[in-house]
């Protein structure tokens, strides 16, 4: 499996998850345009496109998905929540699936998990490719069991790490959003998750990456750090998700 990302943060989101000859789009929230040409810079054609899965509806995430699924005629996947939020005119292209079961596209297995966000059905993702496990978790307000379940033991971790809560307190946003994102079904800070590396295995780990930081209240200087000491790991290692660029493919290998 190899993955990528054309940009993270609240401006816009969407992750690339691949294996043989299937590409997933999880999350389009660029415009088709943007979209287009993000990927180009990865030298990915956006005709190789196998499905858009989406997390939940908020603009950062959903932005694109009506234009680009009906230009490349892309089946949508969306649980039954993320999907009544959607445009009508994408509907024909939207499966639906049930955040508690698997569900394969192609040559990858998908295993979505429900988590507290403020959003109609969110969910975020486990991949299998047979050998590997890349575990995706953005958007979220607080950490459940469910969660620490889905991302135990995985090969590559891509997680959020929202904001540093003195920054976030201290900062420019009103008081109604610092508590919308600071909340249990707003963001994950970065000591929370730090708590959960420490808590889940992550003995199998080849890749995490930090992902969807805040640009006006966090600082990779601040993630990196926190995130080595969880991992006793050193800080190079620490992947940053950007905005303007996501990051470049990464591969799961064996041994
Ligand atoms: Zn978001
Ligand atoms: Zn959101």
């Amino acid at each position: 499996m190899r993955f990528a990302s054309i940009g993270s943060g609240s401006r816009g989101n969407a992750t690339l998850i691949s294996h043989k000859d299937t590409t997933l789009l999880v999350d389009c929230g660029f415009s088709a345009r943007e979209t287009e040409k993000r990927l180009q810079q990865l030298k990915f054609d956006a005709n190789k496109l196998t499905a858009i899965l989406v997390t939940h509806e908020h603009a950062d995430h959903i932005n694109g998905v009506r234009v680009l699924a009906r230009k490349y005629k892309l089946p949508v996947y969306a649980t039954a929540g993320t999907a009544g939020c959607l445009a009508e005119d994408v509907t024909e292209l939207v499966s639906k699936f049930n955040c508690h079961e698997a569900f394969a596209v192609h040559d990858i297995e998908v295993q979505p998990f429900p988590v507290p966000h403020d959003a109609r059905e969110p969910s975020q993702f486990v991949f299998h490719d047979g050998q590997h496990k890349l575990g995706l978790l953005t958007d979220v307000g607080s950490i459940t069991p469910v969660i620490e379940e889905h991302l135990t033991a995985c090969d590559a971790l891509l997680l959020e790490a929202n904001h540093d809560m003195d920054m976030l307190d201290q900062g420019e946003y009103p008081d109604h959003l610092k508590y919308r994102v600071a909340g249990r079904l707003g963001h994950l800070n970065n000591v929370q998750s730090a708590k959960l590396l420490e808590k889940i295995d992550t003995s199998r780990l080849q890749h995490i990456v930090a992902m969807h930081l805040s640009e006006k209240n966090n600082s990779p200087n601040i993630v990196s750090p926190l995130f080595a000491q969880a991992l006793n790991c050193d800080q190079s290692w620490i992947a940053i998700a950007q905005q303007t660029l996501g990051f470049d493919w990464r591969e799961l290998t064996n041994g």
